[in-house]
Parts: structure tokens; C-alpha cells; sequence
């Protein structure tokens, strides 16, 4: 016989229309005898290519139909490994489940590290039955899914026990009297029976079960209108009669703030400029804070105003005075494209609160800790038990008939207030995912390279003869913060003979070499795409043995690494060639920048590698070094002075860093001493960026990752431009070079702040800068407003960013075009390219969301700058520790303040009258007017807060400065480290009084960092997070790049 043979049959299916009607659809279905079974064990000569199931396992699980359609998430529990997913079970998901299921779905049996394996059960001979007369569609799923089961087992030839899960009673007795040698048990048998230890999964298992159960007695009485089907949508937003966008709820109005922010061009709907107010939950019908909705504007005599007043942090039930501005355009919700449902924190109403809403029904409402995220509806019956635990929920559904959405409990992260479970929800509220070790992980750990005492890492001798070997004829050298463990970059410059040329080095360590392309090492990185650093400990995105040892370009060892070399100029420093390669170096000195910049500035200081050297040969180097140091800070200057021509903007930035002892116990934060030599090192950082993605956009015009800063829209300058002209300032914002030299320009000699203020909201108005693939995006919009480049991408940080690590491959790739004219290896074409883009600015823009909210733990009274004016007080700026809030004018009764002669203020009846630059209160005792700019004195204090983060509140003491205000008087940030010193200390004694007694038993993570479990530590952890993030990863997280490692005051 020739070839497999190829048997027709018909399918019948029964899918479900977009309109909820069902459809009958026939299909021819041809069924042969070879199918890859996709198992290490094969007996068969299947053609197993791709992903195999290993055959070191205990047993082979094949789930049903059901079990995969809602139980998913337990097979996605790592530790399950041998699953064989049948075409029956994996197409029922597509037609019943929808695309976000599906994908999960997909992404599971792609990725390595899970053990399993797609069988087409239906295309094979012995395995497809048809369906018989009369049976239903879930029995016949079932009974081939049992086909398939029993056909693997045989089919490896009983090497390996073969277990059915399901969740079909009936067929669990039918099939188990069968005696195939197949077991077929439901998934809570087969759980308790083999995997008696794995508690998450088992908790997991009952609260979806609980859920689905609850599902089947819904109400019938509809709250909300229902969504269009798709087609209907598309066709809308394609005549223009729908809008699509993002849906974004305002933190501080939840409950009746929502913002569509109106995309582009992407609408016809020409009258828009502005994003479109969504108004009550009625309107917002069912969308959830991210998801992509489908908007219908309202007629115009239906408009409303953002609501103008302030409102408390956690205001969700307050009931507000209406105080709009001029109606905008506004608009309900008619469909949602895309669901952007995360994991959610969440936290269980008070007892008395469950006992009463659980008499009715099974289902308690839990309160998301983002307050952007409603309630939610769960079904448990552990409420009792979970009263002060933070508890991770998963929403399933939101009918129209419920007005909250329907979730269930994943997992308990630990005690409210705890400091791990509080680190734990911080993280996963930022949707960065840490997942804990796992087995695999280990095993991945272990293919990694060692360097140990007794096995030194050497460099291998091919790598050695390919590579431009630099580590005699260069003096490289690095300067990084105190303590830096991952070297990322270096930098060398010397004089080439003849004096005509200068030549700098930039020398990135050479990540690539050691995490190829698709390995595990790089999956996982790639997943996590950035270290993560929060003040105590980091996460990084690469293992140790590589961050910190042989990718860290570490003084005195020989190291691989990317290096981009100019020839320059002697005199004008203009650029004559550039050469892109891979090099050996070994860096001779290790330097901080506070000891760089004494050696610039002539102070006599050790330098530890010239230690033990004496005399002339320790006065030659160290001649050398600085000679190496002067010539970077006159090519740094230049560098500089050409970017500031074309525009290049200096912002506002915090300028702290939190310093470790050898424990890694934060003993203070110190400021941040504005230094020049911090500027040489971004600036040709930001030079070396710029060159490569000069590079790598010539050799590839259509899938180069780059970084773009869209210029800031017109009209979020807008409260700048007022607040400069109430200050007599007038402030250009047609392009950034003009930007630039108003804001230059806007300084108040009598106060510095004024100059800090304008600058900061310079900075709020900007968008964040983006990474895309150059075949996604016009030429002219390639331009990074914020450095004045026409060209950027990021190079220099391959070990704590995964950005780089791509642009490193691009680079090479491109030097491998020129020199041989052929690539070895297809590149990641622009769409994949766009995608993983997408993927490492979200985690970006995460990062940045982690440092908005500051908050301190101190009562405590501080001079405060008023910079904006609202309906019921003002927001100010406290400039000593670098926070921001609300200031109340008016009280919840209605009174307002009232300031007595000394300037001391209380509370009394009267009056608010707002202006565009002032706000008066109106009592007995007169009138009182704060102006935009002026100084007063405030309390801080700290709402604590069950359900949701801790929140800072400021309190009006005086309508006087605090203390008058000296220039220059403390570096700011200052008073910020004395702060978090003492909170330090009160939560050490706090946690000493707690431990006082009984013996203290540390957990690993406590040893190592020696935390304290305190609540009011927690408050100090996000103060610190946000600053150790600013420090350590300042490219990252900022909104207009390196420029901000400028001084602050
Ligand atoms: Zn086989």
C-alpha cells in the first residue's frame, strides 16, 4: 500500500451563533492511521517532531471535554506534568469558552516548561467514533476523549498508566467497568489521589466548583443592556457611529468616573479632541477598568462635566456635591471587544457584613484593593476563615442580570498587614508575576553556567580568536552606584597615535552569548522582561550566575561584551567612523561615581585597584585614569550641548537612593548628590542607544525595535501654561526646544520651588516614551521628543532589561548582514516584534504605576506648595519629601477654614469661591485667599486602610510657609531619608515589642533581609520601592529617559 490512507466521514457540529441561536454545521472529517501521539514513549515510529511528553513520570492524565473547558487553571498548575490534551477537548474550548480561554489554552501547550501535549485523537482511525443516534453532544465528546485515552495506552503498549479525568459521574462508572486498563475518575479524586500536597490546587478545584454550581440558579431580571454582538460593532466603528478605546476609571470617582480615550485617527468622529466621559455604572454597563469597549456618544443635551472637587481617596459611597466643569463629551457603553481581566487582590467584608449578605444566598461581595476594580461576587463558604487574609479572585462572568461581576478565589496570599503578603500584593496589583521556584525552574537553573571556587568559568578559545580582543590595548573602566552588582556597561577612550583622533568605547556586557534565542533561560526572561527592584531585594530577570557574576562586566576578569567604537575628532569631536562588534575586555577599575567625581574634582582619594601598588607606577595609572576620566567629561559635555541644541528637555526628577549595609538592611536614604559625572556616563549611554538604533533601522527598515516619545498633545500643557502666566511666566510649548528654553526661562529668584513645580508638570504632561517596531510606525513619528533624537532604542542594560537583550540580537544580526550579506537565522518578523513591544511597554508602564502613589508613615508638619486649585481646596506639593495630595478647604459638614490672625486655621461656617489661579474661603472672620504658588504649612498623616492601600492625607495648619524658604538651605530628599529612618526605627521597635516574649522564628525571606512583620513597615516598603526604583533603574522608569539623573532642586 501507498501513502497513509485517508478515510471520509461526516462531523456533525452544534456551535452557538454571536446572537445565542445554534447552528448546525456538517463537516467532512477524514480520519488516517498515523498520528503522532506526541509521547517519549512511543512504541509506534510516530513522527513525533516538536514538543514530546516525557516519559519520567508516574502517569499520564488526559482531561475530558468539561475538566478543560473549567478547570484550565489547575492544568496549568506546573507540577501536573504528562497531560495529553485530545483536538476533541482542545477545538470544544475554541467554539464554547471564546478567544481569551482558548489562547490560554494555546500558550500552555507552546510553552516547554509545562509538560503536555496536543493528540489529534479525532483524525485518527481507532480513536474517532461518530456520533450515534440520539446521543448528546457532551456524552459523544466525552466518549471520544475515553477513545483517545484508551488508545494511548495501548498504543504504548501499556508502559505507562493512562488516567481520564471528568466530571461526568455516568460516564466515570460506565467507562471504569470497562477494564480497558484505563482509570476514569473525576478531578477531585484524581487530585486527592495524586496530588495529595498540592493544596493550591486543591483549594483552586473547590472554589471553582462552588462557582459553577452558583452559576446554574442566576436570576433572570436584567440590570444592564445588553452588549451588541461583534459584527454589529465593527460595522459601527467602522461607519463612525461608534467609538472604540480603552476604558479607564477614575481612581478617586470608581463608582461614577469612567474615561474613553478617543484613539487617533482611528475615528471618524471629527468634533472629538477630548477623551469621552462615561457617567454611572449604568453607562459603563458591565466594562471593567483596561477593557476595550465599543462607546456610543449621547446627544449632546446629555453631556456632563468632570466632577471638579476633590473627593477622598476611598470616597467610593460618599455622596459628593455635583461640581462639573463645562459638559464633554460623553457617552455608554454598547460592546467590549476585549476583556482585560487581571488577577485580583482582594480583601472580605466584615463579619457582620457576611453574616447578613449570606443569608440570602452563598455568594459574598469581596472589595478589590484597586479601587477602579467594582466588587465582586464569589461563592464560598470560607468567608469566616478568610476575614484578614488578601486573597487573590479571578472574575468568570458578568451577566446582564447581575449588577456585580461573578469571580472565584485562585489563591490566599497571607495575612492583611503582613509585609510578605503585602510585597506579594503590590506585585501581582502591578501584574508583575514572580512565580515561586518551581521544579522546572531548578531544572533550568541547573543547565546554567557555574563559576565556583573549585570550577572557575573560562572563556572558550573559539570565542577567544572570533572576538576583537581588547584586553590590552584598552583601559576600560565602569562607574556605577555603590554596591552595584550587575556591571551592565563600561567605557573606555584613548587617543588613537597621531593625535588627529580620539576614540570612544562603549562595552555592554555581552548578554546574548549566554541566553540564546528561545532557550528557557530566555522564555523566562522574556516573561518577566525587566528586574524588578523594590528596596530590599530585586527580582531579576536573570539568573544570579549570570546577572551578577559572568555578564556583569566585573573589574579585573575577562568578559565577553557588544562594544560600539568612534573615531572621533580630536578638536571638533565630530564622528568620522563607528565600528559594531563582539570584544573581549577586562575592566581595570571598578569605580562609584562619588569617588569618580573626586578624582575629576583633584580631591586626594583611594582608589582601591591602586592600592597595593606604591610610588611612580601607582602616580602613572592613576594619571591615566584621570586623564581617561577628563577627555569623558569633555566628550560628554559636547555630546550634551548638541542634543541641547536640538531640544533636548530637562525635567523633574527625584533624586534619593536607599543605602544597604552588608545585610541588605536599609540603613537611610541618602540623597543623591547632583554630579556631573553622572551626566558623562548617561550621556554616552544615550549615545551608544542612538547609534545603534541608527544601525539597525539602515539594516532593517521594517523590524528594528526602537523607542519613540510621542510629542506630549497641546492641550495637557494647558494647566502648565496657566500656571506660569498666575506666576507671570509665559511658557512656549510649540516644540521642545522651545519648551525647553521657556522653562529655563520660568525662575522665581525669591523661590527655587516655583522653577521645580513648572517642571514637574512639564513632566506630567508628556506621554511615556515607547518601544515599536520600525515596520509599525511612519518614518516621522520614529523622533524621541524627550532626548531631541531621531533615532533610539536601548542597548545599554541587556542584563536588567529585556528590550536590550532583542536590540543585541538585531545588532548582531545586522553586523552578520554585512559581513557575509545572509543571515544564519530568520529575524522575528515586525509583527512578532510588535507584539513583544507591546508586551515590554506594559510591564514598563507597570513599573512606572508602582511609584506613582507616595506615601509616608510620619504625623508630621511640612511646608507645602499649592499647585493646582480645585472646587473644594487644592493640590500642593511637599517639596521636602517630595510627596503630592489633596488639601480640603471644605469639610463633609459643610464647614470651611477659616484663618485667624496668626495665620492658624479651623474650622467654621462660610463659603468657597474658586478662580482659575486662586481659591477664597469666605467666614466671619473675613475672607482668606490661597494663590496657586503660595506656601503654607500642612499635617501629614496616614488613612490607614482595610481593603486598600494605605493613603496620605494633609491637613491645612497655616496659611504660612512652614519655615521661610532658603534656597538651597538642604539638599532635597534630605528630610524624605530622616523620615523613613524613623519610621525604620518605630517599626523595629514595634516588631521587638511584638517578638518580646516568644521565641522569634525568622522564615528564610526575614533572615536574609531582616524584616520585621509590622503593618506600618509596609507603608515604608512602597515609599521605598518607588525609590529604589527611580535610583537603580532610572531608564526605565522615568518619563523622558536619562535626562532626569540631572539634580532635582
Ligand atoms: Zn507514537
Amino acid at each position: 500500500m501507498e501513502g497513509p490512507i485517508m478515510i471520509k466521514t461526516e462531523k456533525v457540529l452544534h456551535l452557538n451563533s454571536s446572537k445565542g441561536r445554534k447552528v448546525r454545521v456538517v463537516r467532512e472529517h477524514y480520519v488516517r492511521e498515523q498520528v503522532p501521539c506526541g509521547s517519549s514513549l512511543c512504541q509506534a515510529d510516530c513522527l513525533n517532531d516538536g514538543k514530546v511528553l516525557s516519559g519520567d513520570v508516574t502517569h499520564y492524565v488526559v482531561p475530558d471535554v468539561g475538566v478543560v473547558r473549567d478547570f484550565l487553571e489547575i492544568l496549568e498548575f506546573r507540577e501536573l506534568q504528562g497531560i495529553v490534551f485530545t483536538q476533541t477537548a482542545y477545538q470544544s474550548v475554541q467554539h464554547t469558552r471564546g478567544r481569551r480561554h482558548y489562547n490560554r489554552l494555546r500558550a500552555l501547550l507552546k510553552d516547554p516548561r509545562h509538560d503536555c501535549v496536543l493528540f489529534a485523537n479525532e483524525f485518527q482511525q481507532y480513536c474517532y467514533c461518530p456520533r450515534d443516534k440520539g446521543e448528546s453532544q457532551d456524552k459523544w465528546h466525552t466518549r471520544n476523549v475515553y477513545n483517545a485515552a484508551v488508545w494511548y495506552y495501548n498504543h504504548l503498549a501499556g508502559l505507562q498508566p493512562v488516567v481520564m479525568i471528568t466530571e461526568d459521574n455516568d460516564a466515570i462508572s460506565e467507562f471504569s467497568a470497562l477494564n480497558s486498563g484505563v482509570y476514569v475518575i473525576s478531578t477531585r479524586e484524581y487530585l486527592l489521589s495524586f496530588w495529595p500536597d498540592l493544596q493550591a490546587a486543591h483549594d483552586l478545584y473547590n472554589s471553582i466548583a462552588q462557582t459553577l454550581q452558583e452559576r446554574e440558579s442566576e436570576g433572570v431580571e436584567k440590570v444592564y443592556t445588553e452588549h451588541l454582538p461583534a459584527e454589529v460593532l465593527e460595522a459601527g466603528i467602522k461607519s463612525g457611529r461608534y467609538i472604540q478605546g480603552i476604558l479607564s476609571v477614575n481612581k478617586h470617582r470608581a463608582q461614577n468616573e469612567a474615561f474613553v480615550r478617543y484613539e487617533g485617527s482611528a475615528s471618524k468622529n471629527t468634533e472629538l479632541n477630548s477623551d469621552v466621559l462615561i457617567n454611572g455604572a449604568k453607562l459603563r454597563n458591565r466594562a471593567v477598568h483596561g477593557d476595550m469597549v465599543v462607546i456610543e456618544l449621547l446627544p449632546r443635551n446629555e453631556w456632563k462635566g468632570r466632577t471638579m472637587a476633590l473627593t477622598e481617596g476611598q470616597g467610593e459611597e460618599q455622596p459628593l456635591e455635583e461640581t462639573q466643569s463645562q459638559p464633554m463629551p460623553s457617552g455608554r457603553v454598547v460592546g467590549i471587544l476585549q476583556r482585560n481581566w487581571r488577577d485580583y487582590v482582594v480583601t472580605f467584608p466584615p463579619l457582620e457584613e457576611v453574616q447578613s449578605q449570606s443569608r440570602n444566598s452563598q455568594k459574598i461581595l469581596v472589595i478589590p484593593w484597586d479601587y477602579r476594580i467594582p466588587k465582586i461576587r464569589i461563592s464560598t463558604q470560607q468567608a469566616e476563615a478568610l476575614q484578614d487574609q488578601r486573597v487573590i479572585v479571578r472574575l468568570d462572568s458578568w451577566e446582564s442580570t447581575s449588577v456585580y461581576p461573578s469571580g472565584h478565589c485562585v489563591r490566599v496570599l497571607g495575612k492583611a498587614g503582613e509585609l510578605e503578603t503585602e510585597i506579594q500584593t503590590i506585585l501581582l496589583e502591578n501584574c508583575i508575576h514572580v512565580p515561586p521556584f518551581s521544579e522546572a525552574q531548578m531544572c533550568y537553573y541547573k543547565k546554567m553556567p557555574v563559576n565556583t571556587e573549585e570550577n572557575r568559568w573560562q572563556m572558550a578559545s573559539s570565542e577567544v580568536s572570533s572576538r576583537r580582543d581588547l584586553r590590552d590595548t584598552h583601559l576600560v573602566f565602569s562607574i556605577d552606584p555603590k554596591g552595584c552588582e550587575d556591571v551592565d556597561d563600561t567605557l573606555s577612550v584613548r587617543t588613537l597615535p597621531g593625535g588627529k583622533r580620539l576614540e570612544l568605547g562603549v562595552h555592554i556586557a555581552d548578554v546574548t552569548y549566554f541566553v540564546r534565542e528561545g532557550s528557557l533561560t530566555d522564555l523566562e526572561a522574556r516573561s518577566r522582561a525587566t528586574t524588578y527592584y523594590l528596596a530590599d531585594r530585586r527580582y531579576d530577570m536573570l539568573p544570579a550566575v549570570l546577572s551578577a557574576d559572568l555578564c556583569s562586566l566585573l573589574g579585573g576578569v575577562d568578559r565577553y561584551a557588544m562594544s560600539v567604537l568612534w573615531e572621533l575628532d580630536a578638536e571638533t569631536l565630530d564622528v568620522c567612523t563607528v565600528w559594531y562588534g563582539r570584544t573581549l575586555i577586562r575592566s581595570s577599575y571598578q569605580l562609584h561615581y562619588e569617588l569618580a567625581q573626586s578624582l575629576l574634582n583633584g580631591e586626594e582619594v583611594e582608589v582601591p585597584e591602586l592600592s597595593q601598588l606604591k610610588g611612580s607606577q601607582r602616580d602613572q595609572k592613576l594619571a591615566k585614569l584621570l586623564q581617561a576620566l577628563e577627555t569623558l567629561t569633555r566628550v560628554a559635555r559636547h555630546l550634551r550641548a548638541q542634543r541641547d541644541k536640538g531640544g533636548a528637555l530637562e525635567l523633574e526628577g527625584v533624586e534619593v537612593r536607599a543605602q544597604l549595609d552588608e545585610e541588605k538592611n536599609i540603613t537611610a536614604l541618602v540623597p543623591k548628590q547632583p554630579l556631573e559625572v553622572h551626566e558623562t556616563v548617561a550621556e554616552c549611554m544615550i549615545y551608544a542607544n542612538h547609534w545603534v538604533a541608527r544601525k539597525i533601522q539602515e539594516s532593517f527598515p521594517h523590524q528594528a525595535l526602537l523607542r519613540h516619545h510621542p510629542p506630549p498633545k497641546q492641550d495637557f500643557f494647558n494647566h502648565l501654561i496657566d500656571c506660569a502666566k498666575a506666576r507671570g511666566f509665559s511658557i512656549d510649548t510649540r516644540s521642545n526646544r522651545a519648551l525647553a528654553d521657556s522653562l529655563e526661562q520660568a525662575v522665581d529668584p525669591q523661590d527655587p520651588l516655583v522653577n521645580r513645580l513648572l517642571r514637574m508638570m512639564a513632566t506630567q504632561a508628556m506621554s511615556n516614551a515607547l518601544y515599536f517596531s520600525t515596520g509599525a510606525c511612519p518614518e516621522e513619528q520614529y523622533y524621541h521628543y524627550g532626548l531631541a533624537l531621531d533615532r533610539y532604542t536601548h542597548f545599554t542594560s541587556p542584563i536588567r532589561r529585556y528590550a536590550d537583550v532583542l536590540v543585541h540580537r538585531l545588532l548582531i544580526a545586522a553586523i552578520q548582514l554585512e559581513k557575509e550579506g545572509s543571515l544564519s537565522k530568520p529575524l522575528a518578523s515586525n509583527k512578532e516584534l510588535e507584539e513583544l513591544a507591546q508586551h515590554i511597554n506594559n510591564k514598563n508602564r507597570v513599573m512606572k504605576l508602582q511609584d506613582k502613589d507616595s506615601k509616608t508613615d510620619e504625623r508630621c508638619v511640612a511646608d507645602a506648595v499649592i499647585y493646582a486649585v480645585r472646587a473644594n481646596g487644592f493640590l500642593a506639593f511637599i517639596p521636602q519629601y517630595g510627596v503630592k495630595g489633596a488639601v480640603y478647604l471644605k469639610d463633609r459638614e459643610g464647614q470651611v477654614v477659616s484663618v485667624d490672625g496668626d495665620g492658624r486655621c479651623e474650622w467654621k461656617a462660610g463659603t468657597l469661591q474658586r478662580y482659575p489661579d486662586r481659591i477664597s474661603s469666605c467666614t466671619s472672620t473675613g475672607t482668606h485667599t490661597f494663590y496657586l504658588f503660595s506656601h503654607v504649612t500642612v499635617r501629614i498623616s496616614v488613612e490607614p486602610s482595610r481593603c486598600h492601600a494605605d493613603s496620605l492625607c494633609l491637613e491645612l495648619v497655616s496659611n504660612k510657609p512652614h519655615c521661610p524658604v532658603q534656597p538651597e538651605s538642604q539638599p532635597a530628599g534630605r528630610g524624605r531619608s530622616e523620615l523613613v529612618q524613623e519610621v525604620v526605627r518605630r517599626a523595629e521597635e514595634a516588631s521587638l515589642q511584638a517578638e518580646r516574649g516568644r521565641k522569634p522564628k525568622l522564615s528564610r525571606e526575614e533572615r536574609q533581609f531582616r524584616q520585621s512583620r509590622t503593618p506600618n513597615l509596609y507603608v515604608l516598603l512602597q515609599e521605598i520601592s518607588e525609590l529604589a526604583l527611580l535610583d537603580l533603574s532610572v531608564c526605565q522608569i522615568t518619563n523622558t529617559e536619562e535626562q532626569t539623573c540631572t539634580a532635582s532642586s
